[in-house]
């Protein structure tokens, strides 16, 4: 059977070791600060389930009795790509993209990992066979992982292992015939209280003396001595739906991970102090690509939605039929429009790597870069639209068990298009997509899920096809050249 909501829900009761203010979370399923948000991720796995979803959510790998989930299919051809694609967009719309780091995007590293296992072979025939099982065993469990691929913030102008506590990034401690035991953090593991297991590893630039860093393995969320610190839960401080549609239900959560003294066995370990392939997992298969190129589908429905609300503010305000804010609606559609245009031409675009289809890396980047700078400006142009509808709301639902106060809000919430309630509803959901303390981390996960700007640029400049950018300009200048125009100037006689 195809794993379902009520299974996630269940694995997630395993002991792990959760803290959110200062005490220890007993059951996270359970929790206010986390247990809508889990449910919103089981309700992804009740979808995938549904038999009705089953042709495009699901698929037959070779060599297995039995359907999985799209998120591990190995796409050969531009039609698969395309297919499994749909499926993340199903997904996506599900969550309207903020859920960031749902299942499908670690599904998608681990599987351009393994669309890459040549280079584990070549590197060391006994990681690559933990990878392919590893691999093999998420799929087949529907495992949902997180990820912690970055060290935590110290003193950035320094390398791993030249800070100042030689266990702030999480590093080899020791190693024996049945695996190696590891201490220190990772900055964010986003969805790992939500997780069934974390991928661990170090996507940033290690150097020489980083060898106890480059490290790349998988552990059970609740593994012995693995700590798990959430930052402020949103989810606990939006009580009510109505007040907070996005935050009660859609807070996935970002946590600090400390490892303190973590077994983890050599079945589980793919990178152990080998710097070089620390770098080509990511870089040399098609997992950076794979996982970003899911991120950039998730977006592309986040912005439909966020077109949608621009819309719909302009209705409720009656403002959509002015020529200026018509003006920003096009824009706005412009800039959603180039998402879904830069994911249909790097899947346009792919080609085939060791027979897999891999989306176009540099349209990818490109449209990293871009977004990144995108978001907030979309968000922007929403506030610009909205005016003071966002601010000028009831406190919470509370004011409307108040029939005094029930009679003022409908005297002051009104709009061409709808009720002083549907009114309050929907520029309560604006707010949240676009102001509150839910919307202005997702404006910060936009800008650096990926990494900083300065690093999304680095892979837009590597991958840019600048022999034909150059072949261009050499082109012209060979068209012409002094020598002939001046051989062609009239002589004097
Ligand atoms: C909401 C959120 C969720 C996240 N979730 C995850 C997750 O699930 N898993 C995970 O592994 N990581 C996660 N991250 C971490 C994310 O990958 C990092 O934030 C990102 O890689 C940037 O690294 P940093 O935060 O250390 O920023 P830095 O690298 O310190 O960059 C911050 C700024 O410092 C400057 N700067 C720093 N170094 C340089 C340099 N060498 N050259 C020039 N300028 C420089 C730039 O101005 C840059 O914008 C998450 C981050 C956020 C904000």
């Amino acid at each position: 059977m195809i794993k379902n909501g009520s299974d996630h829900i269940a694995m997630l009761r395993d002991g792990r070791e959760v803290y959110l203010d200062g005490k220890r979370v007993t059951d996270v399923t359970t929790h206010p600060a986390f247990r809508n948000s889990i449910r919103s991720y089981a309700n992804l796995y009740d979808f995938q389930a549904r038999p009705e979803n089953a042709a495009k959510m699901t698929f037959q790998p070779d060599g297995v009795d039995r359907s999985v989930s799209r998120i591990w299919q190995l796409p050969t051809s531009y039609a698969e790509l395309v297919e499994r694609r749909q499926m993340l967009e199903a997904w996506s719309e599900l969550h309207y993209g903020f859920m960031g780091r749902s299942p499908d995007h670690v599904a998608s590293c681990i599987s351009g990992m393994f669309m890459g296992i040549d280079v584990f072979e070549a590197a060391d025939p006994a990681r690559a066979g933990a990878l392919r099982d590893y691999y093999r065993y998420a799929r087949d469990n529907d495992l949902f992982l997180t990820y912690v691929i970055v060290n935590p913030q110290a003193n950035q102008s320094k390398t791993a292992h030249e800070q100042e506590d030689k266990y702030l990034a999480v590093g080899i401690v020791d190693q024996d015939a049945e695996g190696i035991t590891v201490r220190g953090a990772k900055m964010l593991a986003t969805s790992g209280i939500m997780a069934n297991e974390v991928f661990c590893s170090c996507i940033q630039p290690l150097r020489e003396g980083d060898e106890m860093y480059a490290l790349s393995f998988a552990v059970p969320m609740n593994t012995r001595g693995l700590k798990v610190m959430s930052r402020k839960s949103y989810e606990a401080n939006a009580t009510s739906v109505f007040d907070n549609p996005l935050a009660s239900r859609y807070d996935e959560n970002d946590a600090v991970l400390y490892f303190d003294d973590v077994k983890v066995p050599w079945e589980r370990i793919f990178v152990a102090g080998d710097i070089g392939l620390c770098a080509r997992q990511f870089h040399a298969t098609p997992a950076h690509v794979y996982q970003n190129y899911q991120c950039q589908v998730r977006l592309m429905v986040k912005l439909r939605f966020l077109v949608g609300l621009a819309l719909k503010i302009t209705e409720i305000n009656g403002t959509n039929g002015f020529p200026q804010v018509r003006e920003m609606l096009g824009q706005l559609c412009a800039e959603a429009g180039m998402v879904e245009a830069f994911v249909c031409g790097m899947e346009a675009k792919g080609r085939v790597v060791n027979g897999y289809y891999v989306p176009d890396r540099s349209m990818l980047y490109g449209s990293q870069v871009l977004t990144q700078q995108l978001y907030a400006k979309v968000l922007n142009s929403l506030r610009e639209l909205a005016g003071g509808g966002m601010i000028m709301l009831p406190s919470s639902i509370e004011d409307f068990a108040n029939p005094m106060l029930v009679q003022i809000i409908e005297k002051t919430q009104k709009s061409p298009a709808c009720s002083s309630e549907d009114r309050v509803k929907f520029f309560k959901l604006a707010w949240d997509a676009v102001g509150s303390e839910f919307a202005s981390r997702h404006n910060q996960y936009e800008m650096f899920y990926a990494g900083a700007t300065f690093v999304t640029k680095g892979h837009a400049y590597r991958t840019y096809d600048w022999a034909s950018a150059s072949g261009l300009v050499d082109q012209m200048l060979g068209s012409y050249s002094l020598r002939d125009e001046l051989a062609a100037l009239p002589r004097a006689a």
